[in-house]
């Protein structure tokens, strides 16, 4: 079977479903597996002390594939009361019906990820499902509507609890009894929360936001926006697009607004060539993926700053559905010296100016200008940053550098107190996990992204896990010195008549 590419029609480049009763009853025994392994491998009892009344263990904000995986992988260690906070409504799962605006994952379709432990957990299972095995095998990278399908899918046979239309916005450090209160607006209506932990999985924007050259941000707001926005693609229809930045989302949004009939679109790239390199594929082995983590801060930094920060190039197939439009143009070497708002007889333009001189003239502008780490701009951290250990608080040379803005985390992804901080900030700090972008100068490919997932998940679970333990140590040697579980009911001969084993679990 060969899955046909055509840039040009993007709904061919999912594979033809088996017909639907079929597919369904697929899925559903899919599920009923993935249900039975999870319980096969499973603890069989609870064991974290259960929280407040109305309170829970850890609230994990934002349900995108790092939030659920968390929570999933939490589940795994048999960690009860974990609640997920998501902006979005039930059918969108993160960014990919969003702002992600290809036609596939970048992600190779072989990878270990979110399933951790349960096989029938994974995207191939769930592919095979759906399309059947040869449109697995004649698939190269997971379609993006696929993608998000199956999150929905691994939401439910997970189980995951989520609290949906829900945006948070703060949280306060511990009360007495050491819950943070997380605040929210759920449709319209403040709303609050309680728990112990808290796992920040807000995605590309978790780490700081976006970012807007300067230049940009001068621009009014009704000429540009970046690409996490939601642009109205239809009213660029006719006009001349300006796109910043010849990255995997300049070259989805070029082509976006080419195939919603934009005039022309004429992407700007200040270096003489885009990025064709992917150094992530190198990256994808355990020794990074696991325990790039136990390296040393120096080899850690030395390591950051020569990869600067995981780039990613576009897909070929993403260039290719650029170039196919003969109104599409990538001019390398153009760096923006200037940019402003010309009024024309009957309208306005903008004009780009670029650092040889050269004027550029457009309708508007799309900056694909990626993301700021910068905790600061998180308005749910306000509470914490002062106390937040960063790079450049802890690592000399990191000082004055824009990585030294990343915190510097533990090895489950919690924040660090700075040394500053008081007994209490340096009790509750590492209570909160960050699971974004910042954590890429501590963790380098373990994370949020497919890349790594697998071993992030890994990390911030066992690292809750053993808090726990830890924290309840007193309780659970308490409960252990009183407990009774009486196995011999007679010391002497077997009595004729007495069943031999029991004909039932006693567990
Ligand atoms: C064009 C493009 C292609 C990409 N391709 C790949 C790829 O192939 N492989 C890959 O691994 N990654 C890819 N990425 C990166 C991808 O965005 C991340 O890997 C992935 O989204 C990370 O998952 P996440 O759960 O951290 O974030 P997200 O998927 O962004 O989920 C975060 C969630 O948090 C919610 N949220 C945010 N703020 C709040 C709030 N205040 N309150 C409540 N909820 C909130 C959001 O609604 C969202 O659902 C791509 C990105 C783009 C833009």
């Amino acid at each position: 079977m060969t899955v046909v590419y055509d840039p040009t029609r993007p709904e061919r480049n999912r594979p033809t479903p088996l017909p639907d009763a079929e597919s369904q009853s697929r899925l559903a025994a899919l599920a009923d597996r993935a249900r039975a392994d999870m319980a096969l491998l499973g603890h069989n009892h609870d064991w974290v002390p259960a929280p407040e009344e109305g309170a829970f263990n850890v609230l994990v904000l934002g349900a995108g594939q790092a939030g659920l995986g968390s929570a999933f992988a939490l589940s795994r260690h048999r960690i009860g009361a974990v609640k997920i906070l998501e902006a979005g409504p039930a059918h969108e799962v993160g960014c990919w019906t969003r702002y992600a605006r290809m036609h596939t994952l970048r992600s190779p379709k072989n990878m270990k990820g979110i399933e951790l432990d349960i096989p029938s957990l994974h995207t191939e299972r769930w592919f095979e499902a759906k399309y059947g095995r040869a449109a697995w095998e004649a698939t190269d990278l997971v379609p993006r509507e696929d993608w998000n399908e199956y999150l929905t899918w691994y939401r439910d046979v997970t189980g995951a609890d989520v609290d949906f239309n829900t945006t948070v916005t703060g949280v306060t450090t511990p009360d007495a009894a050491g819950y943070f209160h997380v605040t929210a607006v759920r449709d319209g209506e403040e709303v609050e929360y309680r728990a112990r932990r808290i796992i920040f999985a807000l995605g590309l924007k978790g780490g700081g936001g976006i970012f807007l050259p300067p230049l940009v941000k001068k621009l009014p707001e009704h000429l540009r926006a970046h690409t996490e926005d939601d642009i109205d693609f239809d009213a660029l229809a006719g006009r001349r697009v300006i796109v910043l930045g010849g990255g995997a989302s300049g070259f989805d949004n070029a082509s976006t607004a080419l195939e919603h009939g934009a005039a022309s679109v004429e992407m700007h790239v200040r270096r003489s060539d885009i990025p064709r390199q992917n150094s992530l594929r190198w990256m994808e082995f355990p020794g990074m993926q696991e325990h790039f983590f136990d390296l040393t801060d120096d080899q850690k930094w030395e390591f950051s700053l020569f990869n600067g920060g995981l780039p990613q190039p576009p897909t070929q197939a993403s260039v290719w559905r650029a170039f196919c439009h003969d109104n599409f143009s990538m001019l390398t070497d153009t760096r923006w010296a200037d940019a402003e708002v010309r009024s024309t007889g009957d309208g306005e333009e903008i004009v780009v100016t670029d650092d040889r001189g050269v004027e550029h003239t457009g309708d508007f502008v799309i900056s694909a200008t990626g993301y700021a780490v910068d905790l600061s701009l998180r308005p749910e951290l306000a509470e914490f940053l002062p106390d937040i250990a960063l790079w450049s608080d802890v690592y000399g040379p990191a000082e004055g550098h824009g990585m030294g803005l990343c915190p510097y985390l533990g090895d489950g992804f919690q924040f660090r107190p700075k040394d500053s901080a008081s007994d209490a900030a340096k009790e509750y700090i590492p209570r909160l996990v960050h699971l974004s972008t910042g954590a890429r100068a501590s963790h380098g490919v373990a994370g949020n992204q497919l890349s790594g997932i697998y071993a992030g998940l890994t990390r911030v679970a066992r690292r809750i896990a053993t808090d726990i333990t830890k924290e309840n140590w007193p309780t659970f040697f308490r409960e252990f010195k009183a407990f009774e579980h009486v196995e011999i009911e007679e010391v002497g001969p077997h009595s004729e008549g007495e069943p031999w084993y029991p004909d039932s679990p006693r567990y």
